[in-house]
């Protein structure tokens, strides 16, 4: 893997040798990197600056120990991350992920890939990301909150309201933030925004659980009417993941008018060619906290198959990825292509590998990349800050009108930057460029930090 530009292959070199092995990092960087080719090219003053040296380069990196005891009383230990990657515009904001695949590597390209997303929200938030390998499938409610208060009791020596704000990803839900939130204010002894995605009843925003669905759809939306000339009605829709993401996009989906078929856990996917009941989906998986085959227990006709990948394969106009990174692959590409898909949007972070999206751009598909399509999650933590330091309560409408205004912000600060860069429609390289520009000139202008 080469690009045309020298500036880039030393920079990617010098990447790959500090960071070797950590697959998921290089390849979020390989793919910001490529985007910015025309822009490197035309800015020589980037490199003078070492601006992209700097990028790619995490401003902290913590990892430390996290014990806990278990139910049956023996002492467990987990490995905990925050990486404070980039504060050229805000304080560091980013979620924790609680999942066994959670490592270094897993964490830097979550926080590189969220200074961008942070940028192009137009919000003033850094990039950041943390996280555990541990694994709260099967674990208790007092586990879950013995873990979150050790987590805690190491992670509040490096957040703050105006440092780093983290909030929730896979496995952090609402449960785990109070348990977080709770802990920090023991600790520290004040109540104060340093976490998003908090309850109500202290401090959470009014469409937070919705924002990051409710802003996929929004942007959909705006993809399929600018450059497709079409909508959402009479769709037919798959979403991969049933978690709040998944959730929460096939809710807006159906408002609009879409069909949404097929829905997934990490076991596999339930087909329900009737449309997917989603109380039912949500009884199932918001409340029962349990495995999606449920589904097609409980409803007739609905069909579960075991393993993840086979979801691509089920025929729809329009394709969620909301579960995890590299799902489609290009086998499920092709395969979505095959069928007549007309766009893919991204929900989760980083899910279409690179030869999935190359296949999509190849045969037209529409292609809404996460770092643009699902930045409405931490948009609307930006306004949880807001109300947090206003001490003051938006209204569900007000939040999510705001939303609403910053997912259409963002889908044409993509679509400006790609036609400024002659790769019109491209909303990869439009999002990487335009997320990056104000990063980059706010570097710029702070000098060598
Ligand atoms: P949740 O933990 O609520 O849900 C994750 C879902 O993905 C679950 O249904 C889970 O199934 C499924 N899943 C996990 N691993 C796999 C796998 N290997 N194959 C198939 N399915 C899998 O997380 P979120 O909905 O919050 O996050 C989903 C994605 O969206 C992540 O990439 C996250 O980084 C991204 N994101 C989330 C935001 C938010 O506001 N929550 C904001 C922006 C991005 P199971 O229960 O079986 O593990």
């Amino acid at each position: 893997m080469s690009f045309k530009n020298d500036y880039l292959n030393r920079v990617y070199a010098d990447v790959e040798k500090r960071n070797a092995g950590e697959k998921e990092f290089l390849q979020a960087v390989y793919e910001v990197l490529e985007s910015l080719e025309p822009v490197v090219e035309a800015r020589p003053e980037l490199e003078k600056h070492g601006v992209l040296e700097r990028l790619v380069e995490p401003e902290r990196m913590i990892v430390f120990r996290i014990p806990w005891v278990d139910d049956a009383g023996k002492v467990q230990v987990n490995r905990g991350f925050r990486v404070q990657f980039n504060s050229a515009i805000g304080p560091y904001k980013g979620g924790l992920r609680l999942h066994p695949s959670v490592c270094a590597s897993v964490i830097k390209f979550l926080g590189f890939e969220q200074t961008f997303k942070n940028s192009l929200t137009g919000l003033p938030m850094g990039g950041g990301k943390g996280g555990s390998d541990f694994d709260p499938k099967g674990k208790s409610d007092l586990e879950i909150m013995r873990f979150c208060q050790s987590f805690m009791t190491e992670l509040s020596k490096y957040i703050g309201p105006d440092t780093d704000v983290p909030a929730g990803d896979i496995g952090v839900g609402a449960r785990e933030v109070g348990y977080l939130f709770g802990q920090y204010k023991r600790m520290k002894d004040e109540f104060t925004g340093v976490l998003t995605g908090k309850g109500l009843t202290f401090g959470g925003s009014l469409a937070r659980k919705q924002a990051t669905g409710y802003g996929l759809l929004y942007f959909t939306k705006e993809m399929l009417a600018n450059l497709a000339n079409s909508d959402l009605q009479d769709k037919v829709v798959v979403i991969s993941g049933s978690g709040n993401v998944a959730i929460y996009a096939a809710e807006k989906a159906m408002t609009y008018g879409a069909k949404v078929v097929a829905m997934s856990d990490s076991s596999g996917y339930v087909y329900d060619a009737e449309g997917i009941d989603l109380d039912l989906m949500k009884q199932i998986k918001e409340v029962e906290r349990a495995r999606i085959v449920e589904y097609a227990n409980r409803k007739p006709g609905a069909v579960f198959t075991a393993g993840c990948k086979g979801i691509w394969t089920v025929k729809c106009d329009v394709a969620l990825p909301c579960a995890t990174q590299n799902e489609p692959d290009e086998e499920g590409a092709k395969a979505l292509v095959a069928n007549g898909v007309m766009a893919v949007a991204e929900g989760a972070n980083m899910p279409s590998t690179p030869e999935a999206i190359a296949c999509f751009q190849k045969n037209g598909v529409l292609f809404g990349p996460a770092k643009a399509a699902n930045a409405g999650g931490v948009a609307t933590s930006g306004l949880e800050m807001s109300q947090n330091s206003m001490r003051y309560s938006w209204t569900f409408e007000e939040v999510d009108a705001k939303l609403h205004q910053i997912m259409i912000g963002i889908f044409e600060a993509a679509l400006d930057a790609s036609k400024r860069y002659g790769v019109e429609g491209n909303l990869v390289m439009g999002a990487n460029i335009a997320g990056f520009e104000k990063v980059a000139n706010a570097m710029i202008a702070q000098g060598v930090c």
